[in-house]
């Protein structure tokens, strides 16, 4: 017989349900294309956690759209993140006079949004905006602007829907904490 996934005291509090989750998506992608109206987005998605996020953000965009995915890795340690970004995989194609939307799965201190709209900035871009499903409560130290920000989510660890510990969870159609292995909530 398979094991239950995921196993029991893996995850605590569920902070967002699957539909909770697709109807801000469906709105944002609707945003989105009014905003953009007339232009075609480029996507760029930070891999790996963004992955869900983007596949149902732009299927959630009624007209044309591109999407690119960068991969890179951030100095910190599994649960904070320095803000020095080394770009393990860059974009495929040029974005000189695209209009970007830079997709993060969750801005927590802000520092990784930060750098990488520094990064594509200087790329010559014809605009460039911050789409993050998740924003920390009252976090923001690095002062960045998210154009469109899915949901504010309070300060504890959370997984699902892209998001991992240690690789596992992303799979989860909801987003909640993680209180398994290695947590420090276990019992
Ligand atoms: P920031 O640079 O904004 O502090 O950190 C952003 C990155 O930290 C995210 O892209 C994500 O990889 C990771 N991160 C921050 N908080 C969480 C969380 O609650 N759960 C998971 N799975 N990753 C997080």
């Amino acid at each position: 017989m398979l094991d239950s996934y995921p196993k029991d005291g893996d995850i605590g509090e569920i902070y967002l349900t699957e539909a909770e989750i697709q109807a801000r998506v469906s709105e944002l992608g609707q945003q989105i294309a009014n905003d953009l109206a007339g232009e075609v987005p480029l996507l760029i998605t930070i891999l790996k956690g963004s992955v869900l996020f983007a596949a149902d953000l732009m299927r959630a965009i009624p007209g044309a759209v591109e999407i690119d995915f960068m991969a890179v890795s951030s100095y910190g340690t599994e649960t904070k993140s320095s803000g020095i970004v080394k770009i393990v995989k860059d974009l495929d194609e040029s974005i000189a006079g695209r209009h970007v939307i830079l997709i993060e799965d969750i801005v927590d201190s802000g520092l990784t949004m930060t750098y990488l709209l520094n990064l594509l900035g200087n790329r010559e871009p014809a605009s460039i905006r911050a789409c993050s499903l998740l924003v920390r409560e009252g976090q923001q130290a690095a002062g960045v602007k998210v154009d469109y920000i899915g949901f504010e989510i309070p300060p504890a660890f959370v997984v699902g829907y892209g998001l991992d510990y240690a690789q596992q969870f992303r799979n989860l159609p909801y987003i909640g904490v993680y209180t398994g292995p290695g947590s420090g909530a276990e019992h």
